[in-house]
């Protein structure tokens, strides 16, 4: 069955985010056949949007007002209601993002509608549209078929293959005049943490330190390896706790939950509420003096070792598969 979709696209620095491409591929599946509209709300958003178009949207509608050039979900609820009181869409996809998270509840109160909230896949399967989602912490995983009504759903990061950029797409950007209103949160400033490089949450590598790394001095070797392999810097809240790191690197239950191609875990334990923020990556490397760690119990390849050894040693062998 043909569906109009609505995507939602995430601008950062006034850049696309990856979670906006991988969007646009689930709501395709959703869509099946039908078309796939990308929705970009901001201060200044009309040149991204075709950029959504080459990843796989049919056509771009965008919201910009100087009152939407920093996320407020009255601000960017507003914007998105009015999409979709014009669109009409019998599917809606956004990223289960921070932004995300917060948006997609309000929308759905306000739409009276279902939402399947951090969806890892989405599938067509003896007809029906199935998506999976972790639950139990990542323990196990449900499937989801909706029956009737919208099909609202946010999608993880990292999970869903983005479709392949085609630089001769071409669709619609057009612009939807919305009177923003009763914007009830004023931002004064943004304070960014100051993490250089690859954003952790959307990383395809993330070298994970933990109490194990024993001070702010022992992520040096770390991040050297993150450098190496392009990829990003996580911890434990052992670390974090510990002071070593700021929280804004913290990966868990209550930190951020990560799904990289690699994830390089350095002097972690394992305890279950770490494992909730990343046992779903693809491949796990876990280095630890202890054999009898439980990190092990979830890991592709254990090291036993100290970290302070190993960690140069491969961020030496990854420099000379580079060269
Ligand atoms: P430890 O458990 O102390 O482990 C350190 C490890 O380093 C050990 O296994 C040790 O063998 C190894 N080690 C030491 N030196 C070396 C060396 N030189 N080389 C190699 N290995 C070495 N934790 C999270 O991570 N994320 C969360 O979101 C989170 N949320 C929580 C929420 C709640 C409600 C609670 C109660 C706890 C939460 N925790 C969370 C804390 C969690 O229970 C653990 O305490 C924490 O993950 C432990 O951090 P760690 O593995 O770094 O430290």
């Amino acid at each position: 069955m043909a569906r109009k979709v609505l995507v939602l696209g995430e601008v950062r620095d006034g850049s696309l985010r990856n979670v906006s491409f991988e969007a646009v591929a689930a709501a395709k599946t959703v869509a099946e056949g039908g078309e796939v509209v990308g929705v970009l709300i901001g201060g200044s958003v009309n040149p991204l949007g075709a950029e959504l178009v080459k990843y796989g949207a049919d056509r771009v509608v965008t919201v910009e007002s100087e009152k939407l050039a920093q996320y407020t979900p009255d601000g960017y609820s507003q914007a998105l209601m009015a999409v979709i009181g014009e669109e009409n869409p019998e599917g809606l996809i956004l990223g289960h993002t921070a932004l995300g998270k917060d948006l997609a509840p309000k929308i759905a109160s306000r739409l009276s509608s279902g939402l399947i909230s951090d969806a890892t896949a989405v599938e067509v399967a003896g007809g029906n549209l199935v998506f999976t989602r972790p639950i139990y912490s990542g323990k196990a995983f449900e499937k989801k078929v909706v029956t009737d009504g919208l099909i609202f759903a946010t999608i993880r990061p990292n999970n869903i293959a983005p479709l392949e950029k085609d630089e001769s797409r071409s669709g619609d950007v057009s612009s939807l005049s919305v009177d923003i209103k009763d914007i009830r949160t004023i931002i004064k400033d943004v304070v960014r943490k100051a993490t250089e490089g690859v954003d952790l949450s959307e990383a395809k590598v993330v070298v994970a330190g933990g109490r194990g790394v024993k001070s702010e001095d022992g992520f040096e070797p770390l991040k050297e390896l993150a450098n190496v392999l392009g990829g990003a810097v996580g911890a434990s809240r052992g670390a974090c706790d510990a002071e070593y790191c700021d929280y804004s690197l913290q990966i868990g239950q209550t930190g951020k939950v990560v799904t990289p191609d690699l994830y390089i875990a350095c002097g972690i334990s394992g305890a279950i509420q770490h494992l909730a923020g990343m046992s779903n990556s693809k491949v796990i490397v876990a280095i630890n003096k202890d054999p009898e760690a439980n990190i092990f119990k979830v890991a592709d390849y254990g090291i036993v070792g100290d970290l302070f050894e190993v960690v140069p040693m491969l961020t030496e062998e990854f420099k000379k598969l580079k060269v």
